[in-house]
């Protein structure tokens, strides 16, 4: 390159984005508009629960993907190619060919729409675009996530006066963080050294699979994974993590962590804290309780008895994202002393465990995270918790698990209905069986094809998402008792009438499977 291809100063005085006020009001307002209108009509009965797709493919065409290979073939000229007018025909196809969580059938996994608080939330954080990894950038929204962890750690029982939290990027982040702060803490020689020993962690069968991804991303390997069997209620059978501590020392592993569950993936089960703590204490061992789904009945006076203990455990995962209706995602590490981010998670010296060293708080939040660059989602939980109240979450909470009960207890009553889930269910979902022939029993195989048809018509009606699982049990007895529904509870706007309508739709599409069959 010559002098004379250097840009002049006439083009580099160009600005590029020299409309943005005006392009802000060309698409934030109609978008607006489309939301509250696309609301309304779902409220209305009028907006369904989005189209179901038998080929992912089809959706290539009915949102003109192809489009971004023309624009490789013919780069357009002179700026944008596409209108403000355009750009909301884009946003508006695509908003009605997603599923539409604020429809109150949607009772798919474990999460449920957002709300208005949220989206402004949302919107916030893509206005301020910053990072919250150091605090010159991230003034307000640091320290907001410091206040809002020190909140939500104390009413898991962390009172202590270092006690918070920090977010990631969901509760698998939050776990496998759990599992790297451990290794780090216990055995500080793994920071400079690797795994130094062959570690052992400990966690139910029912227990969700981030917790072997962690063993697998730490190198530990899946094998140091040892599997506790569960009870008939699916909590871990605690009288075997023991027995299993001891087999795997003798097979010369380290014990390292263990895992509980407060509400599991797929029955909602607690597992039985206080005993499990002891037996950490005894084995020297991390004990994490990784409550992404049922963390949040903490909220509920009546029902954070199922959480007893929980102030025991080195750390908690907790999700707002999954039951507070917080924008996804937002999920918490919760400590009882915070200072230990940094130690386990910076490059400096590996400090001992029992041996804090106290810088005073730290402001630059990334220090505590392998990351660096984060969103800021305490924010989002922030403005929700103001917002509502804590007596708005507990009500949340509340009509959720009532809901699911009702659900639960309704079909218990009813012919053809199978309840896998105790009553009153652990936690927001419901699994249970629907053989719409009930005087004939049915196989495994012959229930998964009724469970997936229905649940198929059951989305193709506009109405229901409803999800499916096989048994977890079925992986390891190798007996297979077939998919069943996984019904979740968890939308503020699911009422009695509406569970009313999903039994008599499940009744319904039962029939026609039998027809259907016939043919
Ligand atoms: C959902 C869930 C997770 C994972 O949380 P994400 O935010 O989806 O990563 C972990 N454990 C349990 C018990 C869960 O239900």
């Amino acid at each position: 390159m010559t002098v004379d291809d250097l840009p002049t100063r006439d083009l580099l005085n160009k600005n590029l984005e020299s409309n943005r006020a005006q392009e802000l009001e060309q698409l934030l307002k109609p978008a607006v508009d489309l939301i509250i209108d696309f609301v309304k009509k779902t409220d209305a009965g009028e907006q369904g629960i989005g189209p179901h797709f038998d080929n992912p493919r089809d959706l290539y065409k009915i949102l003109d993907l192809d489009r971004l290979d023309e624009l490789f073939k013919k780069p357009v000229k002179n700026g944008s190619s596409d209108s403000a007018e355009k750009m909301i025909a884009t946003f508006r196809t695509i908003l009605h060919n997603s599923v539409n969580t604020w429809h109150p059938g949607f009772m798919d996994k474990l999460y449920a729409s957002s709300n208005a608080v949220g989206m402004l939330a949302d919107l916030l954080l893509s206005v301020l675009n910053t990072n919250s990894h150091v605090f010159t950038v991230s003034p307000a929204l640091t320290v907001i996530e410091q206040k809002v962890a020190q909140k939500y750690a104390s009413l898991f029982g962390y009172n202590g006066a270092h006690a918070g939290g920090l977010t990631f990027n969901g509760g698998s982040w939050s776990n496998i963080t759990s599992l790297q702060m451990a290794r780090s803490l216990l055995f500080p020689e793994t920071k400079l050294q690797g795994n130094v020993k062959r570690f052992a962690i400990y966690t139910s069968v029912h227990s969700h699979y981030s917790v072997e991804k962690a063993a697998i991303l730490l190198g530990l390997g899946a094998n140091a994974v040892f599997k506790i069997p569960v009870d008939e209620h699916g909590c871990m059978r605690v009288e075997l993590l023991e027995p299993t501590i001891k087999t795997s020392i003798e097979k010369g592993y380290t014990p390292l962590y263990v895992n509980a569950t407060a509400g599991t993936t797929v029955f909602g089960a607690f597992d039985p804290f206080i005993e499990i703590s002891q037996i950490c204490k005894k084995y020297h061992t991390w004990f994490h309780i990784d409550g992404s789904w049922g963390g949040n009945a903490i909220f509920s006076t009546k029902r954070k008895v199922a959480l007893k203990g929980c102030e025991l455990a080195d750390s908690i995962t907790s999700n707002p994202h999954k039951m507070l209706g917080v924008p996804t995602t937002c999920s918490f590490l919760l400590v009882p002393d915070a200072r230990i981010f940094t130690q386990a998670n910076s490059l400096g010296a590996p400090y001992l465990f029992h041996n804090i060293r106290d810088e005073g708080e730290n402001f630059d939040l990334a220090k505590g995270t392998m990351g660096c660059g984060r969103r800021a989602d305490a924010l989002k939980f922030y403005l929700g918790w103001l917002y509502y109240g804590t007596s708005g979450y507990e009500q949340r909470v509340d009509h959720a698990y009532d809901v699911g009960e009702y659900f639960a207890r309704q079909i218990s009553k009813i012919k053809g209905f199978d309840l896998v889930s105790d009553i009153p269910p652990p936690c927001l979902q419901v699994c249970f069986y629907y053989n719409p022939t009930p005087d004939k029993k049915l196989s495994g195989e012959q229930l998964t094809r009724v469970t997936r048809f229905i649940a198929r018509k059951l989305h193709t009606s506009g109405n229901f998402l409803t999800d499916f699982a096989p048994n977890p049990d079925d992986s390891v007895s190798g007996v297979d008792h077939g998919e069943f529904f996984r019904v979740v509870f968890n939308s503020p706007v699911v009422t009695a009438t509406i569970i009313d309508e999903l039994i008599a739709s499940i009744q319904k599409f039962g029939k026609e499977f039998i027809t259907s069959n016939e043919e």
